[in-house]
């Protein structure tokens, strides 16, 4: 058949883990294509993901601080939101970040074809651009990166009142009543941006709890201090109805659980929808290029991260949990090098993972509640930000950070962080399991006082039994 562009290395997806994978791909000397969809590079992450979030966050927890100045004797005016500058204010953050990415696309001699992807042999995929023409793009290895979309719940009519994160991060408006369908962190994330705009916000969530993954002392404490953003957070409750009327989303609820009891349905101006993310695996002719998918649409890889067909690698959320950036990027890299004949591995011993609400949760390695579970016997150590002088003048004293080590090798395999910039601080934990640190090491590493990120040291001082000094 006709083939348009030859390749030494097709990459199908721009976001985080396809530009990194093409961007190694390229500099290991790899005649590199990038097929991507949409417009810009980024996928999720950048355009409608980790990225516009933190702009619309960054905004609310700062709105939020000035609103507590009034008791330190500095009043502000009530805030005068004005939407349109604040949307334009994130797409111009979303703007800057992926026009950087083209233009580094561009320094790599990376060739961005744009269009919708799908394999029709091993070497071969097709790319059907917006107009409809088509370009056949062969290759000699390639890297799936397609990524995953929100998941989508069969009996949710179509409605611009009803919206995923995609929509709930255009912030069309804010409304008085929101539903936020889903506990999890990017549900969270949103709930505390329309918070803070003025929404009142209910959440409902299944599971017994919130943020699911985050130890549960972690989440008290953000639960806490976010008592006053929500009307209702209904645990353990299963949403079986969403009606569109003229007067608002009606929502019926049942109880999760036989013998619980179900909240009243309630009409809502909006309802965000964050169930989670399906993997896009069955949406790019991987049957053509035979490369195995699960019926839930991921693509089993190896720690190369090679699928089935050894000349195709796949990374990022459409392989598999946890669905976050990093992990992608880090996959990405492997990919990259073991194509063009490295040996390498993806072999990290944690993936961190942080909720950027306000506090910030931030966890990686093992949880304190999974070592429970699993009975894997670890110590800890646990400062609570009231003993922080940073903290304390920062009048933000409900956090804490927690060690947990190996009960006989003391050494470090997990940490969790609640509490402000937490998310910019877990990676020293992260840092800490991976070179097998132990508490000697982290305690005897001189922090700089007084700042937040010193609590990691005393939280190791307190496990060895030293006495912590600084206030
Ligand atoms: P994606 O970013 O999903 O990119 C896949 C790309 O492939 C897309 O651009 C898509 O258009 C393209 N594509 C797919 N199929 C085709 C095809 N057939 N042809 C052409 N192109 C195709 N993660 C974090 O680590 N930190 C955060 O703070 C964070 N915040 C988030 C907030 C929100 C609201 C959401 C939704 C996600 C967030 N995530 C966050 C998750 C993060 O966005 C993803 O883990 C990350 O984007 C995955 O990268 P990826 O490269 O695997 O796929």
């Amino acid at each position: 058949g006709q083939v348009d562009i030859q390749c030494d290395m097709m990459v199908l997806g721009a976001g985080p883990g396809g530009y990194s994978a093409a961007f190694r791909a390229a500099d290991l000397g790899m005649n590199t294509v990038l097929v991507e969809r949409y417009s810009t590079l980024g996928g999720v992450c950048l355009n409608v993901g980790c990225i516009p979030s933190k702009a619309l966050l960054h905004v609310a927890a700062v709105i939020d601080e000035t609103s507590h100045m009034a008791a330190h004797g500095v009043a502000f005016m009530k805030p005068d939101v004005d939407i349109d500058k604040l949307r334009g204010y994130k797409d111009g953050v979303v703007k800057k970040m992926t026009g950087g990415l083209a233009g580094m696309a561009k320094g790599r001699k990376v060739t961005v074809v744009q269009g919708v992807g799908s394999f029709v042999s091993p070497n071969h995929i097709e790319v059907t651009a917006a107009d409809g023409s088509k370009k056949v793009v062969q290759f000699k290895q390639a890297i799936i990166a397609a990524g995953s979309q929100a998941a989508k719940l069969p009996f949710i009519p179509e409605d611009p009142r009803i919206v995923d994160s995609t929509g709930a991060l255009e912030l069309r408006q804010v409304p008085k009543k929101m539903l936020v369908l889903g506990g999890g962190i990017i549900g969270l994330e949103m709930a505390t941006v329309y918070s803070t705009l003025g929404a009142r916000i209910d959440v409902v969530e299944m599971m017994d709890g919130l943020m699911q993954g985050a130890d549960r002392d972690a989440v008290k404490v953000w639960q806490k201090y976010n008592e006053h953003r929500f009307d209702k957070i209904m645990l353990k409750t299963k949403t079986v109805g969403v009606e569109a009327l003229p007067e608002g989303i009606r929502v019926t609820f049942e109880a999760a659980e036989q013998g619980g009891t179900a909240p009243e349905p309630q009409l809502y101006d909006m309802v965000l929808v964050a169930v989670g993310r399906t993997p896009n695996g069955k949406k790019i002719g991987a049957q053509n290029a035979g490369v195995a998918v699960t019926d839930r649409g991921f693509i089993p890889v190896n720690d190369q991260l090679r699928t089935n067909v050894d000349h195709i690698f796949a990374i990022g959320d459409v392989v598999g949990q946890p669905m976050l950036a990093h992990k992608a990027v880090h996959e990405a890299h492997v990919a990259a090098e073991a194509a063009a004949g490295e040996k390498a591995f993806f072999d990290a011993k944690v993936i961190p993972s942080v909720a950027y609400t306000d506090p910030e949760v931030a966890w990686a390695g093992i949880t304190e509640d999974e070592a429970k579970a699993k009975g894997i016997k670890v110590e800890k150590g646990h400062f609570p930000w009231a003993a922080s002088g940073r903290a304390t003048a920062n009048d933000r004293t409900e956090g804490f950070t927690k060690l947990l080590f190996d009960a006989e090798t003391h050494r470090i395999i997990g940490g969790t962080i609640v509490g402000t910039g937490a998310g910019d601080m877990i990676g020293e934990i992260a840092l800490a399991i991976e070179m097998g640190a132990d508490g000697v090491d982290i305690g005897r590493t001189i922090h700089p006082h007084p700042t937040l990120g010193e609590s990691i040291g005393m939280a190791a001082e307190v496990y060895e039994g030293v006495c912590t000094d600084l206030p």
